[in-house]
């Protein structure tokens, strides 16, 4: 039996180069109150390569994980360029939502109209958010319009084509359902997340199943196997059976991890409509599934 997770959401953030990703994301940590001061001093979180190296641990997932109203919220970073084998659908697959990001005087650019469609071919609706509106020659409701007329564009549904939008200043700090009167914090759009996008369905009584979306790697640990897991409970030590495109092989977790904050925390175990992070495999690829052994 299925049933849905309130405690998470997953969602991926779509955006062109140079919308302001990085600086959004960066603000929603930073107002989350989580961190040190050590860890924000210097450049932007998602850029700070030397912070990662300290950790010792690289992130070439931007995957970052902060907590609101007691929910934990996986924001999943997809790529920006043209597809590698299905690498963006995967990526999306691991989210439940979008975050569809427009700069407020540039409006939708040509090239996340890829990336778009593939969220909406995952069934995704994505919430757009509106950046920039601090900007001079913003046309923050022009670009709401125009967000429309690329969801139709794409074939959006009628459900789609209702989405919800909110406008923000990553830059000040702030989203507001009204890009004539600034706010003073994040709140807005964190709360239409929380509303916007659902908690991962799952069935935690079946058997182990994870999809391998990402791969990222460490000097320590050798290949990690980052992915959501679609059913069942994962365990540190635990075996397993390994499914590639060459057949199956025997397994064993090594270290588990799930996502918090920039970078990961290590956890017994993890849960279906988690996004878990898989050392141990050695000659594990994208695209390859985890499973119970039996
Ligand atoms: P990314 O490529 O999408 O990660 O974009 P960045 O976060 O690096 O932002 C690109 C540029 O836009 C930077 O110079 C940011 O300072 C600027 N920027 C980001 N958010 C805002 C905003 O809300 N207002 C203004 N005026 N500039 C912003």
């Amino acid at each position: 039996m299925t049933q849905r997770r309130t405690d998470i959401r997953n969602v991926a953030i779509i955006a062109h180069v140079d919308h302001g990703k990085t600086t959004l994301v960066d603000c929603l940590l930073r107002q989350s109150g989580q961190f040190r001061d050590s860890q924000l001093a210097g450049e932007r979180i998602l850029d700070s390569g030397d912070l990662e190296r300290e950790r010792g641990i690289t992130i070439l997932a931007k995957n970052i994980a902060l907590q609101h109203a007691g929910v934990k919220i996986n924001i999943i970073d997809t790529p920006g360029h043209a597809d590698f084998g299905g690498e963006v659908e995967r990526v999306l697959r691991m989210a439940d939502g979008a975050l569809l990001l427009l700069d407020a005087a540039e409006g939708p650019m040509p090239q996340t109209r890829f990336v778009l469609r593939k969220a909406l071919e995952c069934g995704l609706k994505p919430i757009v958010v509106v950046n920039k509106i601090d900007r001079p020659d913003a046309r923050s409701q022009d670009v709401v319009a125009e967000a429309l007329e690329l969801f139709l564009d794409l074939g959006a549904d009628e459900q789609v084509a209702d989405f919800p939008y909110v406008f923000a200043s990553a830059k000040e700090g702030f989203a507001t359902e009204d890009p004539e009167v600034p706010g003073d914090s994040m709140q807005p759009l964190l709360e239409m997340l929380l509303e916007h996008v659902p908690g991962p369905e799952v069935d935690v009584n079946s058997p182990l199943q994870m999809l391998v979306s990402q791969i990222d790697y460490s000097e320590y640990v050798g290949r990690i196997a980052i992915g959501r897991i679609q059913a069942g409970t994962i365990r540190s030590g635990q075996s397993l059976a390994l499914m590639q495109e060459s057949g199956q092989t025997e397994g064993k977790v090594g270290q588990l991890f799930v996502f918090d904050k920039l970078g990961r925390t290590e956890t017994e175990t993890a849960e279906a409509g988690d996004i878990a992070a898989v050392t141990g495999m050695e000659k594990i690829e994208i695209g390859d599934t985890l499973c119970d052994p039996s």
